[in-house]
């Protein structure tokens, strides 16, 4: 009898464990209905974006990331460094990233502010990028409010190229708008509706959690580059 009842109670555990870990996967990645999901046919332009690496590298990889997302978060932490240490400090790839401002105004507010940095200094984007998502709370939920013009003021406080004025100048009335709306072209354009979204060349990765599936198809398109 005891026996059994320890049966039942791990199975009610395990069917709990299953439902709490598919709706943390359908909270972390935030889906957007609005866009259909569809395979890209070429590969994304990245003209105008960041890029991490070397520029002349055969394979890119770009992200369609939101600065107010805890997957892409995530993401950055665990996957990216992976990336950075195999591909892209050796120069076979390199990396661009693209707002996809998915969750309202907060997101909105940090990609003008990237745009922003982007366009004061190129040379301190990434760090910037690395700030701003290292700023999101651990705990965030997507509603709960973080991004402030003063936080990301204060961010750049340490970046003696950027400008406060031009930053708080390009968030308050919204100067870096034709940036974002760029990017949100692009997004549109290849089928973003989740975010992260990576894209190796011209595929689409189905889970960008999934480092083989990552290097399998970062291979195939460095031999295809090779040919
Ligand atoms: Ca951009």
């Amino acid at each position: 009898m005891k026996k059994k009842n320890i049966g039942t109670k791990l199975a009610v555990f395990l069917t709990l464990l299953v439902f709490v870990s598919v709706a943390l996967i359908v909270v972390l990645n935030q889906k957007n209905d609005s866009v259909p999901e569809k395979a890209p046919t070429e590969p994304p332009s990245i003209e105008g974006q960041p890029l991490f690496g070397k520029s002349n590298a055969p394979v890119t990889i770009v992200e369609f990331g939101d600065f107010k997302c805890p997957a892409c978060k995530a993401w950055g932490d665990t996957v990216f460094p992976k990336l950075v240490e195999e591909y892209i400090e050796s120069g076979n790839v390199n990396f661009a990233y693209v707002n996809v401002p998915f969750h309202g105004q907060e997101s909105i507010l940090a990609a003008l502010a990237a745009e922003s940095v982007y366009k004061q200094d190129p040379s301190v984007y990434w760090d910037f990028h690395k700030t701003l998502f290292s700023s999101q709370p651990e705990t965030a939920k997507h509603d709960e409010l973080w991004v402030t013009t003063e936080k990301l003021l204060e961010l750049t406080s340490t970046m003696p190229s950027i400008s406060p004025e031009k930053l708080r100048q390009d968030l308050e009335q919204e100067l870096t708008m034709p940036e974002v709306e760029t990017d949100t072209a692009l997004y549109k354009e290849n089928g973003v509706g989740v975010t992260p979204t990576i894209i190796i060349a011209d595929k689409k990765i189905s889970d960008p959690f999934d480092y083989e599936e990552i290097r399998n198809v970062i291979e195939e398109k460095l031999s295809a580059a090779n040919e």
